[in-house]
């Protein structure tokens, strides 16, 4: 059974004087055991949301990290500056491949520094716009895939936890959705990658597969409702304590049924 996840990405919001009270509020306002909560603010503010989540079981994650194990990368941040720090990673962000131009190839280079160094990766992909609406969309995802996870040891993988975020890059941060229905075609497809072309066989099915863009506590049951849907990856949102309280809330709903659907086929 794969774990349902929220995950929030803080972006370049919050500062190390505030982001401690914020993960402790949301981590108290969200106690659910059967959902895996992850808060993945910016570098600097991991120490404080470490040390405020501290004795809850909420993971801290970074933003990002470096593909080198050290040395002249001025601005950048090393793996093995995180350990004691996070425990998660998300990589690929959209934003950064946009901003920073990262490539599905040094995105591969990361997740292979994130899992050797006991970092647990979500990977992010997801089309544009025009991409989607030239009916391209499931082909770039592949793309993305292939150029990341080509030649990676499954089992190294998996059991690093891996997760894929599906994000299409048009609901990011606009208010605007993918519907349900998409996105688990999308999730569908994703794991259809991985199972034939990437040749993950029955492994591509314990992959867990979040979707995020623009996901709130109004419309994340329409995500979670659908069986490929493992949770949601969270940016605006996750920024705002009741929010993030409905979110997990109905995570919970979602956590609870599955484990007693598989309680009963056991
Ligand atoms: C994100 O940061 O990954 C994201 C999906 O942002 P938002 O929820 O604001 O669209």
């Amino acid at each position: 059974m794969r774990p349902v996840i929220i995950a929030a990405n803080w972006k370049m919001n919050t500062t190390p004087a505030d982001a401690g009270e914020l993960a402790a509020t949301i981590a108290a306002r969200t106690e659910e055991p059967e959902v895996v909560r992850v808060i993945c603010p910016p570098y600097v503010c991991l120490a404080a949301v470490r040390d405020a989540l501290a004795g809850t079981n909420v993971a801290v994650g970074a933003q990002n990290v470096h593909h080198e194990a050290a040395g002249a990368y001025t601005g950048e941040i090393s793996a093995a500056a995180l350990a004691g720090l996070a425990t998660w990673v998300i990589l690929g962000h959209s934003e950064r491949r946009r901003d920073a131009l990262e490539s599905d190839e040094l995105i591969g280079k990361k997740l292979a520094r994130a899992v050797s160094s006991g970092l647990r990766p979500i990977l992010c992909v997801g089309e544009m716009l025009a991409e989607r609406e030239a009916g391209r969309a499931v082909e770039v995802v592949a793309a993305q895939l292939h150029g990341a996870l080509a030649g990676k040891d499954i089992e190294t993988l998996l059991s690093a936890g891996f997760v894929i975020a599906y994000e299409p890059v048009w609901a990011i941060g606009t208010g605007r959705t993918a519907s349900a229905a998409d996105a688990a075609a999308m999730a569908e497809a994703i794991r259809a990658t991985l199972s034939a072309d990437l040749r993950w066989g029955a492994a591509a099915e314990q992959v867990p597969v979040l979707y995020g863009g623009s996901v709130t506590s109004a419309n994340i049951g329409e995500f979670l409702a659908e069986h490929s849907i493992d949770g949601g990856l969270v940016g605006g949102a996750s920024l705002k304590p009741d929010e993030m309280a409905g979110m997990v809330a109905r995570a919970a709903i979602t956590a609870r049924a599955r484990a007693e659907a598989t309680g009963k086929s056991a």
